[in-house]
């Protein structure tokens, strides 16, 4: 156990080559955060909790951080894959454009521009991926919204249900959500990064939770119904890092 700047109630320790910080603090609960950058992982502890404590919590909970620290390796494997780059090509909804970015010394209004195939960005001289997401998010956003609806109206007749409402969101762990009550749909907005298979198959699973709210039986067959490989792309879904945009 070693003390940042001295101070008791900060200290880190390693377990299985992981790094981890500590502060006990005046809380209730003990709460455990891999950090963003995939190299340490945060603990906040009741300031009555001992080291021995902590590190058996932590030390039960190592499959899991082994877990999110894949997982934030894999999000940047895909962000560097799909880096924004002058020439490189990117999909947004199932369509493949091939970027130009102009970098303009001095200040500009940093913006992104669709013609024919390609996607025009003009940013600040050495913008970072950070800035180029943002604006590619604000595209992915537009396009998501005027291609779903008639997606959701295809749907609708197929399946005989109605959706009152459908948003695009960043979500960091789900691909969609539904609330049956309201029949109001979320989808990710990462989804329009994917093949549109994808964004379908996600899609008609919510809309199946307006016929069927949980993911038993009944709602596997009439996955099954709608979507026969359903399972496929549900794989092929689960093999993808989200956090592109955030
Ligand atoms: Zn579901």
């Amino acid at each position: 156990m070693v003390f940042e700047n001295g101070i008791m109630n900060r200290y880190f320790f390693t377990v299985s080559g992981i790094k981890v910080r500590v502060a006990l603090k005046d809380v209730k609960h003990l709460y455990i955060k891999v950090d963003r950058n995939g190299d340490s992982v945060h603990v906040t502890a009741p300031s009555h909790y001992s080291s021995g404590q902590i590190e058996s919590f932590v030390a039960e909970r190592i499959p899991w951080i082994e877990q999110q620290l894949h997982r934030i390796k894999e999000g940047r494997a895909f962000r560097s894959r799909n880096a924004i780059v002058h020439g490189a090509v990117h999909n947004v909804m199932g369509v493949p454009f091939k970027l130009r970015i102009n970098e303009v010394p001095g200040g500009t209004r940093p913006s992104l521009e669709k013609r024919g195939k390609e996607l025009h960005l003009e940013v600040p001289l050495c913008s970072d991926q950070r800035l180029l997401r943002k604006l590619m998010a604000k595209l992915h956003r537009i396009e998501m919204k005027r291609q779903v609806p008639s997606m959701i109206c295809r749907w609708e007749e197929i399946m005989g249900v109605r959706v009152s409402d459908f948003r695009v969101r960043k979500m960091k762990t789900l691909w969609g959500s539904c609330n049956p009550e309201a029949g109001r749909i979320w989808l990710n907005l990462e989804l329009s990064l994917r093949p549109i298979e994808l964004l379908e198959c996600v899609l008609v699973h919510e809309m199946v939770h307006l016929l069927e709210p949980s993911h038993n039986r009944r709602f596997k067959s009439l996955m099954k119904q709608f979507i026969p490989d359903y399972q496929r792309r549900d794989r092929e879904l689960e093999t993808v890092p989200l956090g592109y945009f955030s």
